[in-house]
């Protein structure tokens, strides 16, 4: 089982619960499989907790059926919120510092801090593009990168770039030896 931290779920979570209510965030927690009921809500999680990225990606899909239309715009957008609230703190003066390319390059270094399972590498293709792989992650949740898509492209604003193209060619979700995710950029 592969974690992540605590911090953007109780982030989203709590941003559910004051903007949509506590009736909602009922609903979609309740909507949820009991097992990933228990891995995200039982523990009472604290930021840098760990809890299983499986379960919080569903509860991200599962926000988003509620609150949206299933399309992950919703999921999406509640993944963006999380990550300039959070990393805009957190990374403020390196961020401020860096382009796109160095912020990619520093990414894998990130992730690390983030998920406790995986490896993940940065390997510049083009200017302006990489690819990043991620190998060795057990039960990566099917559909996962809407999430390392938006905080891919969240980061490359606050580094001044625009992401133009992101595409997950291969998956561990969907059977492939490792994720990759394509990624390209301008400057803005
Ligand atoms: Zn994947």
């Amino acid at each position: 089982m592969g974690n992540i931290k605590a911090i953007g779920f109780i982030t989203i979570a709590q941003y559910i619960s004051e903007y949509h209510g506590a009736e909602i965030s009922e609903k979609i927690k309740n909507t949820l499989e009991g097992k990933d009921q228990e891995a995200l809500f039982a523990k009472n999680p604290l930021p840098i907790s760990w809890i299983d990225y499986g379960a919080y990606i569903r509860y991200l899909i599962t926000a988003d059926k509620i609150l949206g239309n299933g399309d992950l715009k919703m999921a999406e957008k509640l993944v963006s919120y999380e990550v300039n609230k959070n990393f805009k703190t957190i990374y403020k003066m390196f961020v401020a510092l860096a382009t796109p390319t160095l912020l990619f390059a520093k990414t894998p270094m990130m992730f690390k801090q983030y998920f406790d399972a995986g490896k993940m590498s940065a390997e510049v293709i083009g200017k302006n593009q990489v690819d990043f792989k991620l190998a060795d992650f057990p039960n990566v949740p099917l559909h996962h990168e809407f999430h390392f898509h938006v905080v891919f492209t969240e980061l490359g604003k606050m580094a001044g770039g625009k992401v133009t193209e992101a595409r997950h060619a291969k998956c561990l979700a969907r059977g492939d030896e490792y994720c990759i995710s394509h990624l390209t950029w301008s400057s803005i």
